[in-house]
């Protein structure tokens, strides 16, 4: 099994159900709950079409693994109210050879030599204002994340370009030829109130409002500023910046990929921690990080990029969990509409799920030797014709099968050793961020 943390249920839920009883006898809630539906649980679902998946499927052409994982934590600055905090933010890519990772799958711990071993490319760390606290010369909150955030993404690197240059390579899709669509920015990122502004391919990284002539930064067509609050903070945030950090870094390292050597791109398995997705007010990335997918098709039937999203936790982990004993081993459960609307996500309507967040089709895989994995990849072509899906997950899927890491029961190799390069609650440790932040703001 590759999710764990089904037991443990928490000592305070017996003394709430007691509260819910309570509430549920209410008038008001029972009048809405006549008209509510929850997805059918997967109790008796026997019935399930799947597809067999290839024992012994052998690697033919993937050769690396890159992983892409990220945490977050965020630090107080001042703990007596109002209390102040600045968030980190740690991630990038960790870069693997599957073969010394079946090496390292072999051996029954993980010791800091064999992370040694292990080829990393450049890690990032972010600090970011979220709460109750400006940058000097920024009129407020809003204003100072904006900043911090362009600043971050573009500053120069030694060997490498600027995030900032494949996210503008994302938002006017720098692989296209002939002319490239404008970024339109709805509203003044100052909220001056003028009319949109439009950021075309060759606009600057910061330029400014045509209007009030206040700074609009590339990162500005994320709109998360749109989220921060001067008095809560931008706690509502911090979860979609991380996931669009990671996501571009994946995108910079194709980007990187395709400038060196193109077919490069197929001997690589990008994995990422949750689903290939862009959620809340960052969901308008899902369309660029779409049609780069469908621009990196093979032209001899193979696809050229390869990427798989693996889920730790949601509706769709807990799905899996409770039909784990209806699935047989060796098999893919492809989630389609008419499923996922019945099963998993309560609602319906024509639409297909996912269809203005994803960029990839879900399903739910058991390996052969029985793990579950709830998995996102971009598949292209007939999403309905078995061959055609088979013929895009089975290598994948089989690496994902390998990777399975028997030292952390519910993780893949390469993202528990992610989360082990990049977990701030070990190193630095929390304490240590926080006294920095102190200091940092007290020398000014
Ligand atoms: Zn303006």
């Amino acid at each position: 099994m590759a999710y764990a943390s089904r037991s443990g249920r928490k000592p305070m839920e017996r003394a709430s159900k007691i509260a819910h009883a309570h509430v549920i006898n209410d008038p008001g809630v029972r009048a809405l709950l006549e008209r509510c539906h929850v997805p059918t649980s997967p109790e008796d679902l026997t019935e399930l079409s799947v597809l067999d998946f290839p024992a012994d499927q052998d690697t033919q052409t993937i050769s690396t693994v890159i992983a892409v994982d990220g945490g977050s934590t965020e630090a107080f600055i001042r703990e007596e109210y109002p209390s102040a905090t600045v968030t980190f933010f740690n991630f990038g890519p960790l870069m693997l050879a599957l073969k010394d990772l079946r090496e390292l799958d072999a051996q029954e711990f993980i010791f800091p030599e064999d992370l040694q071993k292990l080829k990393k490319i450049e890690r990032f760390s972010l600090a970011m204002p979220t709460r109750n606290v400006a940058l000097l010369g920024e009129s407020g909150l809003a204003a100072s994340f904006r900043r911090t955030l362009h600043e971050f993404v573009e500053q120069p690197r030694s060997s490498d370009s600027p995030l900032g240059d494949t996210m503008r390579w994302l938002l006017f899709r720098g692989w296209r030829g002939g002319p490239k669509p404008p970024w339109t920015l709805p509203q003044c990122p100052n909220a001056c109130g003028g009319p949109a502004i439009e950021l075309e391919p060759d606009t600057p990284p910061q330029t400014a409002c045509p209007t009030c002539g206040g700074p609009v930064y590339t990162i500005d067509a994320l709109r998360l500023h749109e989220r921060v609050e001067e008095e809560q903070g931008a706690g509502a945030v911090t979860a979609y910046l991380l996931t669009t950090l990671e996501q571009l870094v994946i995108a910079h390292v194709i980007r990187s990929v395709l400038a060196l050597k193109k077919t490069l791109l197929s001997e690589i398995l990008f994995i990422k921690d949750g689903p290939l997705a862009f959620f809340g007010v960052v969901a308008p990335m899902r369309k660029p990080m779409q049609e780069l997918c469908d621009h990196l098709d093979g032209t001899n039937g193979a696809p050229l990029l390869r990427m798989v999203g693996v889920e730790k936790s949601g509706a769709f982990v807990e799905h899996a969990i409770a039909l784990e004993k209806n699935l047989p081993k060796g098999v893919v459960l492809p989630l389609r509409n008419e499923y996922i609307y019945r099963y998993i996500i309560p609602g319906g309507g024509t639409a297909e799920y996912g269809f203005n967040t994803y960029y990839g089709r879900k399903f739910i895989f058991r390996s052969h030797r029985g793990e579950v994995y709830v998995c996102t990849m971009p598949i292209r072509g007939d999403w309905t014709d078995e061959d055609n899906v088979l013929a895009q997950i089975a290598e994948p899927l089989s690496v994902i099968s390998a990777l399975r890491c028997s030292m952390y029961e519910n993780a893949l190799v390469p993202v528990a050793l992610a989360n082990k390069l990049v977990s701030l609650s070990d190193y630095p440790s929390t304490k240590i961020l926080a006294a920095f932040a102190r200091d940092e703001v007290a020398s000014r």
